[in-house]
């Protein structure tokens, strides 16, 4: 995973895919397997592409890396418990059956959606507008805490701060 860390800057030298942090720790630059030679003291990553799973029809996990009115910019990061590295895009009109005047009502940068595939080419293009599909994951924009799910909001408890997405069926932190 991006931002892993691998070994300590003793350890291995970071060569593709690997870099040295301020703390001297080396981390992963991209999602792969981790490569570490011992005897030549160098780590690298083995990027995981995998990206013939994405088809029409199948479903993704994405991150949300930016947003605007009309179309959302994602990082396609899993099919079927596989790891891929894709970008994927969300048209405003495939985000709900309601209608959405902005798609920032929908889903928001730094968010984790299910989606599903309707083209065969790079960028994919999505769709979360079915109930199963949509938001999974989503972080207060306030303070970053976790945002709840209660009804139709989502809220956060640690600041009070509420907010809109087109949530999917398997959200993940539910209100008790
Ligand atoms: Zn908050």
């Amino acid at each position: 995973m991006p931002g892993e860390p691998l070994a300590v800057e003793e350890e291995a030298l970071p060569l593709q895919g690997a870099y040295i942090d301020e703390k001297g720790l080396v981390r992963s630059q991209v999602f792969g397997l981790k490569v570490f030679d011992r005897y030549k003291k160098q780590v690298y990553v083995r990027q995981v592409k995998n990206i013939e799973l994405i088809k029409p029809g199948t479903i993704v996990e994405a991150y949300v890396e930016a947003v605007t009115d009309e179309l959302a910019f994602l990082k396609i990061y899993s099919v079927e418990g596989q790891r891929v590295e894709a970008s994927g895009i969300i048209h405003v009109s495939q985000a709900s059956n309601e209608f959405t005047q902005s798609l920032l009502g929908a889903i928001r940068p730094g968010d984790f959606v299910k989606a599903k595939v309707l083209n065969n080419s790079i960028p994919y293009q999505l769709t979360i507008k079915e109930p199963g599909l949509g938001v999974i994951e989503a972080y207060c924009s306030v303070c970053g805490s976790p945002l709840y799910k209660s009804n139709d909001k989502l809220v956060c408890n640690t600041c009070g701060n509420i907010e809109k997405r087109k949530t999917s069926l398997n959200y993940i932190h539910v209100s008790r």
